[in-house]
């Protein structure tokens, strides 16, 4: 819900005390600046301030507005599923980031846990993914096993009350920086692949891990490569049954798409604080605004951002609150991915030279480029367009299912990239 969208009385009531709340813990003069819609004003009292993103988030952390549908007893509202949209436009309306540093944490591994944990992981975990103290990292995809992730090959062989991990895992994000990591591993290779996985929370200071950061194109490394030799992991660290590794990797994964379904990866979206509406931003940013040409193309792309935003409205109802979200998460993150890509696509066409060399100090020019480059990660990271558009030909359109090789075999014996 967009906060010009009518609220009910409730959800009314909700606003108020989400503003309330963020007029108390912000600087002071920060909120008053932007209501009278002074932007001077405004970037005065954010020098002065010393606002920064990441005491930002320690405090929004602290409060039950960073996870509004988990339980009141792990830091929540225990909520209902329209309140992190309210939050979300909350957070827009006074220029602050709209997701943390954590993001992994809070839309991945906080909602496997709270689903699948015991209360002794739940006591231990879920404070400190909130507070942002502990960052989290994904650890699943593999260098022979993405789309296909239940084929993976790392190890985890019981030893006594603990198991020894050893294999291979790439594209973690944030794993150069995270405390722990959600670990999928193949604890019986005998089983069929979906059947002999299990779950694991990594201490990501264990001996034996080693990460090592791959560069991305836009020149910053976001994602790594993570080598496990012999790394033991405590029983007491497992995430539901040995062999249901699959079932909770599946929360993981729908929690996962509608997480990154309302993510656009412009740094004015992630760090906040410094512009205006990212949308008044953009088009802000777009030359030759009185070309019918690209007034058409402002206008569609307009059209879809509302589409987008609607449509997440429906997505989150189920996320967060324990519950699985259902195949509208891929809905969603496809139209999302693919909006990213058009709009940043169209951003560096209107710009024309000014996309390929710029002045330095040109923070425009220099947002649109890397914006453009990253979105290009927007239809594979969280599962691929290709493999979510198959997602949802099988159980939106009860279309046949894909092929699947192998299907109910041993992994040991199967045929595997
Ligand atoms: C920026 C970024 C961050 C990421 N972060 C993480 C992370 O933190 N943790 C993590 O575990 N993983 C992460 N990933 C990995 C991501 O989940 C995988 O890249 C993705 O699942 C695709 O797997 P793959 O790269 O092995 O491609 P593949 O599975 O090898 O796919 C290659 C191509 O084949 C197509 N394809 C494959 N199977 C089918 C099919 N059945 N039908 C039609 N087409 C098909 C795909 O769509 C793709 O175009 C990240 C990826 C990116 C880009």
């Amino acid at each position: 819900m967009r906060s010009d969208m009518e609220d009910t009385p409730q959800q009314a009531e909700f606003r108020g005390e989400v503003r309330q709340w963020l007029r108390a813990n912000l600087p002071p003069g920060w909120a008053e600046s932007i209501e009278e819609g002074d932007d001077k004003a405004f970037e005065a009292v954010k020098t002065a301030s010393g606002w920064d993103f990441m005491t930002w988030m320690g405090t929004i952390g602290r409060s039950p507005y960073a996870a509004p549908l988990w339980p009141k007893d792990y830091g929540g509202l225990g909520g209902e599923s329209w309140m992190p949209q309210v939050v979300r436009s909350e957070l827009t309306r006074y220029r602050l980031p709209t997701f943390g540093i954590n993001l992994l944490g809070v839309g991945l591994a906080g909602p496997t846990i709270i689903e699948h944990g015991t209360d002794a992981q739940k006591a231990r975990y879920l404070p400190k993914i909130l507070s942002g103290e502990e960052i989290w990292c994904q650890l699943f995809s593999e260098p022979g096993a993405g789309s296909d992730l239940a084929s993976l090959a790392t190890r985890a062989v019981a030893d006594g009350d603990e198991w020894v991990v050893n294999g291979q895992k790439v594209w973690t994000t944030m794993a150069q920086f995270a405390h722990f990591g959600m670990l999928l591993s193949r604890s019986d290779p005998d089983a069929p692949k979906h059947e002999g996985l299990s779950y694991f929370i990594l201490d990501m200071k264990s001996p034996g891990v080693e990460v090592r950061p791959l560069k991305q194109m836009t020149g910053s490394s976001e994602f790594n490569e993570v080598f496990l030799t012999d790394v033991r992991v405590p029983d007491a660290n497992r995430v539901g049954a040995v062999g249901d590794g699959w079932r909770c990797a599946r929360t993981t994964l729908m929690n996962e798409r509608t997480a990154l379904a309302g993510i656009s990866f412009d740094p004015v979206s992630i760090f906040g604080g410094t512009r205006r509406d990212p949308w008044q931003a953009f088009v802000e940013s777009i030359p030759n605004r009185s070309d019918p040409l690209v007034r058409q193309h402002l206008a569609q792309l307009y059209i879809e951002a509302e589409v987008k935003e609607i449509t997440a409205f429906r997505a989150n109802s189920a996320r967060m609150r324990g519950r699985q979200p259902g195949p509208e998460g891929a809905v969603n993150k496809v139209f999302n991915a693919e909006y990213n890509q058009r709009r940043s696509n169209f951003a560096v066409d209107a710009a024309g030279m000014g996309s390929t060399a710029w002045l330095p100090g040109d923070t425009d020019a220099e947002s649109r480029s890397q914006t453009f480059l990253r979105a290009r990660a927007n239809t594979i990271e969280g599962g691929t367009s290709e493999v979510l558009r198959n997602q949802m030909a099988e159980r939106i359109l009860g279309l046949p299912r894909d092929m699947e090789v192998g299907h109910g075999e041993p992994w040991s014996s199967s045929h595997r990239a």
